[in-house]
Formats: structure tokens, C-alpha cells, sequence
């Protein structure tokens, strides 16, 4: 009994901080999402493009997938029997689109990025990273034995002067810069073509760039921030999660082709994981053919995020994205928790987050944009805000 009372000492604590997290179970259909009979819309999701919530989507799919085809477990790692055909497919669908570079996936954005940092970082790796990079990214820097330095957020010039401090030491053969592209608790982006350009001035970089909010969402295809600005070739690992705009489950990375054969090789989560089943990558692979052509899907995602940016603004919060996640910071957790009570009670599922998923006295509301919202729901939300 001792032990459980020190742990449940702990989550008394967590409960007085307003910060106890608990699972809501829900019923989804379309748009709306349902917890204890309350039918609200949901805001919550990073369904991006809302295809996970198409129901005559799926039907196609299974439609067009025979049973014989609909393997529901790969039984293996890749590297013993687990490389079914749908595999070699998907990444060859990748490939094409991401200009011919090479690709890999991952069983999930967490274990891709807690699999290649730590592969391809050793004690003569240093690792740049921006301070608000997802949890998955630190942890796997925490794995690898590189020595890790944060630059400010955003701030690429603070990037270069460390860029310039390090790049001379004889320490360091290889520097490592990680980021995401947008960023998924502040829903700001980077400069991607800056970065690129400083990339250039520095022999011993290489960049690993996060789509994960990106992908879906961004560029003519939908290939990503990398796509819209024009930079798919000169990031050297560019990843990013399929479980979000892309309806899905797992993570990619588009490479060069050694890199790709290096990971298959040092890659723990690849080498000792089961791999995804085979109808995961089939159903992955099909909805890349839809995303490529979604692009009016894409423009109402970004007409109505640069509305409700705005009215964010407007109300007085400080509102530094630029994409359709869009928070409204808050700062105290309780308050934020009631804020977000308040609006699920009028009809919008909108979550709180807290620390320690935000720094210290950021808790807010995040508001997650779908292609399924209108901005006619969106003139009710702002009135309540
Ligand atoms: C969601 C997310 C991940 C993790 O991806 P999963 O497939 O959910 O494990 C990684 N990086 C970023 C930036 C994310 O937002």
C-alpha cells in the first residue's frame, strides 16, 4: 500500500494544479464529436483535411481492397517477413512525390523520432534544436549520446550565432539542426527558405525538419511546408507524422537514398518493432493519391485559420500562428480548464493544454481547424471568446 499512496500523493498534486489529465470517452461522427450525450463540434482533432472522419472514403477503400489484401498484422519487423508489397508501395508513392529522394515509414511519428536522432547522432554530432520541438524529438535527442544545445524560438538569428560559435570546433563533425515546420502548440512556422539559406554558409550542417502539422496542409500538393517553399531537396531529413492531415497511422522520412539504407540498419524502433499491418500502409497509400489533389480542401483549411487568427487578435490574446492551429493563451491552468469547460458547454470541443506540454504559465485553448468547419461556426465561436 505504501507505494500506491506515494503515487497517488503525486496525482493529488497534479489535480491541485489543475493539471490531472484523464481519457473522455467519445463517439465521433463527421464534424461533430459526442462526450455524455453532448453533441458538440469538434475543434480537437488534427484531422486537418477531415478524412479521417469520411465515412464514404473508407468505403471506397474497402471497396477496392480484397480481403485476401486486408492483412491486420505484419506479424514481424520488416527485416524478418514484415515487408509486405502495400510497404514497398507506399514508400514508392512517397518517392514519386517527394522528387525521386528516398523514403522510409515508421509504426509512428513518436518512434521515427525517437528512432533516427539517435541513430544518426554520435558524441561528434552536436544537436541544434528550437526550444518548443515536440516531446518525441527531445526524447529521442535524450537517446543518442550528441551534445544538445536550444536556440530561442523561431529565432534563426540566435540559430546563426550559435552556428557561428560551434561550426569552428574540432568537437563537432557533423551539426544537426531540428525543427519543426509549423509548430503544433503555438501553430507558428519557420522560415524554412531562411533556414536553408543559412544551412548553405555552414559545411557541417544538416537539417531535420517536422512536418507533422504541415503535411496535408501545406503546398499545391500537399506535400508540406517544404513543398510550399520550395526546399524538398535540401532538407536533409524531412519527417513527418501520418496520423494527423493524413488520416492514417505511422511517420515517414524522405532522404537520401544511404541515409534511408543506414537507418534500416541502426534504426532501434525499426529494427525491433512489428511492423505496422499491411492494410495501415494500403490505406496510408490511398489517401496520399486524395491528398495530392485536395488542394480547394487546402484553401478553405487556410481562409478560415486566417479568420479566426485574426478575431483571436482582435480579442486581445496574443496569437502567434500563422496556421490552422490556433491557440488562445490563457497562462493559468484553472482558469483555462473552466474557459474550455464553458466553451464545450456552448457547443465547441475545444481542449485545454497544460503544462508540461506548454512552458510554466501557458496553459491555453488550442483550437485544431478542419476542413469541415465553417465560417459560419466559427462567427458563433468568436462571440464567445
Ligand atoms: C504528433 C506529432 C508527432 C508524433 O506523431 P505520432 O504519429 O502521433 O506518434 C511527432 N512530431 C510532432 C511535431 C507531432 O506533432
Amino acid at each position: 500500500m505504501k507505494h500506491v499512496e506515494h503515487f497517488a500523493a503525486q496525482l493529488d498534486i497534479l489535480k491541485q494544479q489543475g493539471n490531472l489529465r484523464r481519457f473522455t470517452s467519445n463517439v465521433q461522427q463527421g464534424r461533430m464529436i459526442r462526450i455524455h450525450d453532448h453533441e458538440m463540434l469538434n475543434l480537437a482533432s488534427n484531422d486537418y483535411l477531415g478524412l479521417a472522419a469520411n465515412i464514404e472514403l473508407r468505403e471506397q477503400f474497402f471497396d477496392e481492397t480484397p480481403n485476401a489484401q486486408r492483412w491486420m498484422s505484419s506479424a514481424s519487423s520488416r527485416l524478418l517477413t514484415g515487408n509486405f508489397p502495400e510497404y514497398e508501395q507506399f514508400e514508392s508513392s512517397l518517392s514519386q512525390a517527394f522528387h525521386g529522394r528516398a523514403a522510409l515509414v515508421f509504426n509512428s511519428g513518436y518512434h521515427m523520432n525517437i528512432g533516427i536522432l539517435p541513430a544518426l547522432a554520435d558524441s561528434k554530432t552536436l544537436i541544434l534544436a528550437d526550444k518548443l520541438i515536440h516531446a518525441s524529438m527531445i526524447d529521442g535527442i535524450r537517446l543518442s549520446t550528441a551534445k544538445f544545445v536550444r536556440y530561442r524560438h523561431n529565432d534563426l538569428a540566435h540559430l546563426t550565432q550559435l552556428l557561428h560559435k560551434y561550426h569552428t570546433d574540432d568537437a563537432f563533425e557533423r551539426i544537426i539542426v531540428v525543427t519543426e515546420s509549423i509548430f503544433s502548440m503555438d501553430g507558428d512556422e519557420t522560415d524554412l527558405a531562411e533556414l536553408v539559406r543559412i544551412k548553405k554558409q555552414f559545411e557541417k550542417v544538416m537539417l531535420y525538419v517536422d512536418e507533422a502539422h504541415g503535411i496535408g496542409v501545406r503546398g499545391e500538393q500537399g506535400l508540406g511546408c517544404a513543398e510550399q517553399y520550395q526546399v524538398i531537396d535540401e532538407i536533409d531529413f524531412l519527417v513527418g507524422a501520418l496520423g494527423k492531415a493524413m488520416a492514417s497511422i505511422g511517420g515517414y522520412l524522405i532522404c537520401h537514398p544511404v541515409i534511408r539504407d543506414y537507418l534500416i540498419n541502426t534504426m532501434r524502433p525499426l529494427i525491433f518493432s512489428t511492423a505496422q499491418p499491411p492494410i495501415c500502409m494500403a490505406w496510408s497509400n490511398f489517401i496520399l493519391q486524395q491528398v495530392l489533389q485536395l488542394k480547394t480542401a487546402r484553401q478553405h483549411l487556410h481562409s478560415i485559420s486566417q479568420t479566426l487568427q485574426q478575431a483571436v487578435q482582435t480579442k486581445g490574446f496574443a496569437c502567434p500562428s500563422t496556421s490552422q492551429i490556433v491557440p488562445v493563451i490563457i497562462g493559468d491552468s484553472s482558469k483555462t480548464v473552466e474557459k474550455a469547460k464553458a466553451l464545450q458547454h456552448a457547443g465547441f470541443y475545444i481542449m485545454p493544454v497544460r503544462p508540461p506540454t506548454v512552458p510554466q504559465h501557458s496553459s491555453r485553448l488550442r483550437i485544431s481547424l478542419t476542413a469541415q468547419v465553417r465560417h459560419t461556426d466559427l462567427d458563433q465561436l468568436i462571440q464567445l471568446l
